[in-house]
């Protein structure tokens, strides 16, 4: 099967009820993972065909819930499948690491005990599903074979702004992450949430689809960036209310070419799905 992306849920946190939020999955062969997960993927990705058993890693930018709320049912239906589907039917449990900012460890231990799924003799740590990761910018992470991300800070909170939130993470001022996937020869960049539209212009080199938020921007000031890194397709996503629906597609994309950007423009909404 040729490489995908397909956006399971486009919007912002702002867009109340339209679509569902920021959380997109790449297939390629027989692996898929996801990009965020504010969308309730634990439906939404068996309704699209894709086997959550193929489900290789979770790449989280941050944990705002417009980005992580699909988490606790995913986490939850991985559990059943690996303490009794997978053991009555003797088939592979799946084991699909999250990865994200620091803390992410510790969150995904409170959800864990907030929704009760505790270990006992079935679910054991060995057989977690979502084996959680802490992982700083840089890091090299091998997805599948053919498959990797890096991580690279993004300004989505201030200095300010982090350091009044430390209290609530643990002591450390949260940070947020873009990635940078090369899927089998194909590079991606995921913007995450950014402060400045020119927090991903650093890691656009070789990139062929940059995959940028358009919660906190304007179109021109993405087709900026796109244009100076020639980078060949851009798609939008992450859509504040001003760029919801058919009108505000057409408004995003006016607003790009009015940046100079002449690569290709994508909208996103949900259901989408684009070849890599
Ligand atoms: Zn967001």
């Amino acid at each position: 099967m040729a490489p995908t992306l397909r956006v399971l849920g486009s919007t912002s946190g702002l867009v109340p009820g339209a679509s569902f939020c920021t959380a997109l999955v790449v297939q390629s062969g027989g692996d898929a993972f996801l990009l965020d997960a504010g969308a309730p993927v634990a439906t939404l990705l068996p309704q699209a065909g894709v086997d959550l058993r193929t489900l290789r890693a979770v790449l989280l930018t941050h944990w705002h819930a417009d980005h992580s709320a699909g988490l606790p049912l995913l986490l939850q239906r991985l559990w059943l499948h690996n303490s009794i589907d997978a053991m009555r039917d003797g088939v592979s449990p799946v084991i699909a690491p999250l990865y994200g900012p620091p803390t992410t460890a510790r969150r995904l231990d409170l959800l864990r005990s907030f929704h009760y799924l505790t270990f006992d003799g079935n679910m054991r740590a060995d057989n977690f599903p979502l084996p959680a990761h802490d992982v700083l910018p840089g890091a090299r992470l091998v997805v599948a074979s053919g498959i990797e991300a890096t991580p690279y800070l993004t300004t989505h909170w201030s200095t300010a702004a982090a350091e009044a939130l430390r209290i609530h993470n643990f002591g450390v001022p949260p940070v947020g992450y873009g990635f940078v996937v090369d899927v089998r020869g194909t590079r991606i960049a995921y913007s995450g949430d950014a402060g400045s539209v020119d927090d991903c212009t650093p890691h656009l080199h070789g990139v062929s689809l940059l995959v940028h938020e358009l919660g906190h921007f304007t179109g021109d000031e993405v087709g900026r960036v796109a244009a100076l890194a020639g980078v060949p397709r851009l798609l939008l996503t992450h859509l504040s209310l001003r760029y919801h629906g058919v009108a505000g597609a057409a408004l995003a994309t006016d607003e790009v070419r009015a940046s100079g950007y002449t690569g290709e423009v994508i909208v996103a909404h949900d259901g989408l799905v684009i070849p890599l």
